[in-house]
């Protein structure tokens, strides 16, 4: 139900979560001649409010207006939304009432003072991703979004420098450790809302390797590809495709100049093989910012900017993220 204008002189709050109380909504065109009374738009709301919950059993899920106070209408809940489907690879955006409880794949995630959550859905998920909500009023809800699959082609990619396919065991136990290093910071949890904004691509370019396929290195299988490769010359710069901190920024044996950036409630991006890191750790980078540039370092045939996304330790589609709909 889309906010009213608020009448000149008196504001509209939109309840959130305990976090952050009230935001309230600067009155924009505070002189407008059609406008009706005041206390006549408290009564159309009400009206309409009292007529939905009339008509079937989704008052639960439905806005509710309560006067608090003369000058201030309280919109108290929110819609429960989510998609019915999405694919293998998704982020999956949700709202639910401000102040909600929410678990998923034994997960309990962040609310914003929206009631947005977000949660990851694996390349190798199937059937249906159920979420628990308790609304603030303690009662519980269930959806369940259904996961469609996708084709995951083999690619074969040869020319990768053998000792990075097959190391030796003291370099398989250097790329362990950093892999579980790069792994430690994927478990934030941070209160930050960069994931929520329209994601921009770090580097133009033509995708050259697409998430998920199952890669054969040099004719020896290894795991699928985890991110999504564009093509850019090497010094290219790579650009924050969304706002947040820089948690990991270090040159690793397997993929090279490795930046981390993290855009909240455990969704983050890492951009592999630069060529040059221009950040450090606790950076705040706004969208846009230049963090680095395009290399070839680690193991890589040329060079090209591979952007993994990460939602804790399941890896989810950039493509998908950047073609999301709000
Ligand atoms: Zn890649």
């Amino acid at each position: 139900m889309p906010l009213p204008f608020p009448p000149p002189g008196h504001r509209v709050m939109v309840a959130a979560s305990s976090d952050t109380e009230f935001h309230p909504v600067p009155t924009i065109l505070p002189t407008i001649p059609f406008l009706p009374s005041w206390h006549r738009l408290v009564g159309v709301i009400v009206s309409t409010l009292l007529l939905s919950c009339a008509m079937g059993s989704v008052c639960a899920d439905i806005v509710r207006a309560d006067i608090v106070r003369a000058d201030t209408v309280r919109i108290d809940t929110i819609p429960i939304t989510f998609p019915d489907s999405v694919q293998q690879g998704s982020m999956v955006i949700g709202r639910v009432p401000p102040g909600s409880q929410v678990a998923t794949a034994g997960h309990d995630l962040r609310v914003t003072g929206y009631g947005t959550v977000v949660f990851g859905v694996g390349r190798d998920a199937s059937g249906t991703e159920t979420v628990d909500i308790t609304t603030p009023d303690g009662r519980s809800r269930q959806m369940s979004v259904a996961v469609t699959p996708r084709d995951w082609p083999i690619e074969r990619i040869d020319g990768v420098p053998p000792k990075t396919v097959s190391p030796l065991p003291e370099i398989a136990q250097r790329i362990q450790h950093e892999q579980a290093a790069v792994s430690a910071e994927r478990a934030r949890n941070d209160d930050r809302v960069g994931f929520a904004q329209t994601f921009i691509w770090p580097v133009e370019g033509r995708i050259s390797g697409r998430f998920g396929n199952q890669r054969v290195y040099n004719g020896t299988p290894g795991s699928a590809h985890s991110g999504m490769d564009i093509a850019a010359a090497k010094g290219t710069p790579v650009k924050a495709p969304a706002s947040g901190v820089i948690t990991f920024a270090d040159d690793l044996y397997l993929t090279g100049g490795t930046i981390l950036l993290d855009h909240g409630y455990g969704i983050s991006s890492n951009f592999l093989h630069l060529s040059r890191i221009d950040v450090k750790v606790g950076d705040s980078v706004e969208q846009g910012q230049v963090i680095g540039a395009v290399g070839a370092t680690g193991r890589a045939t040329g060079p090209h900017l591979h952007w993994g996304m990460n939602w804790f330790d399941t890896r989810i589609d950039p493509l998908l993220v950047l073609e999301r709909t709000p």
